[in-house]
């Protein structure tokens, strides 16, 4: 989303130049987030245009309707949220049900399953869930707007989450999104996070090689 977006094709080129592998796409519906970007016609069109890892972060309500439809266009990863209203009952045991059915819907198609949680959403919510996920996708900032600040508490839940990895026996991917620049992805990496979302801080970096190569490293 911090892309130009008269340009997308321009900004996957940028993206595979850049050497960077993975190419998140922020799906915003008006509704869950206060913002509305796009859907699955542009991962569509993107798909052909290059062969990053197309990593679909659903910021939406009832993401179990669009999971079909961002697979066909050519999706590798689905990232929904736990706080989404799933179209279940509201008893977290029911909750806690459907989120496990939308994650192995999600590997039935062949893509890597995620589930993301906001800043105010504590990491304990996860754990009957490791064993589903592909990936967590912890938010740094509240979802909605690109060039917001990493908020510092959330840096402690990618240390609780990677500890509950760790105990779990379990290889799932950690990411963080939401204020990450070159100094807030080392903080991340020390934390645990193996997939740092880069944003506004990637797109106003005019050497974005030398940028991935010093966060990757
Ligand atoms: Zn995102």
């Amino acid at each position: 989303m911090a892309a130009d977006f008269a340009d997308f094709g321009g900004a996957a080129r940028e993206i595979d130049s850049s050497g960077a592998k993975w190419l998140h796409m922020d799906v915003m519906d008006g509704c869950f987030v206060p913002n509305l970007t796009f859907g699955p016609p542009l991962v569509r069109a993107l798909r052909t245009r290059t062969k990053a890892f197309l990593d679909v972060h659903l910021m939406i309500v009832q993401p179990g309707r669009f999971i079909r439809e961002f697979a066909k266009a050519g999706a590798d990863g689905i990232t929904f949220h736990y706080e989404a209203d799933l179209q279940a009952a509201v008893e977290p045991e029911v909750h806690s049900g459907a989120v496990q059915k939308f994650l192995t819907e999600i590997r039935s198609l062949g893509l890597k399953a995620g589930i993301s949680i906001v800043p105010s959403t504590p990491v304990s919510v996860l754990e009957d869930l490791l064993p589903f996920l592909d990936l967590a996708l912890i938010m740094t900032v509240n979802p909605g707007f690109g060039g917001q600040k990493l908020i510092p508490e959330c840096l402690e839940k990618v240390k609780k989450l990677a500890k509950m990895r760790e105990e779990a026996g379990q290889g799932f991917l950690i990411s963080v999104d939401g204020g990450i620049d070159e100094t807030t992805a080392v903080e991340a990496k020390k934390a645990g996070a193996n997939v740092l979302v880069m944003g506004t801080a990637f797109f106003a970096n005019s050497d974005k090689s030398g940028l991935v190569k010093r966060v990757e490293s």
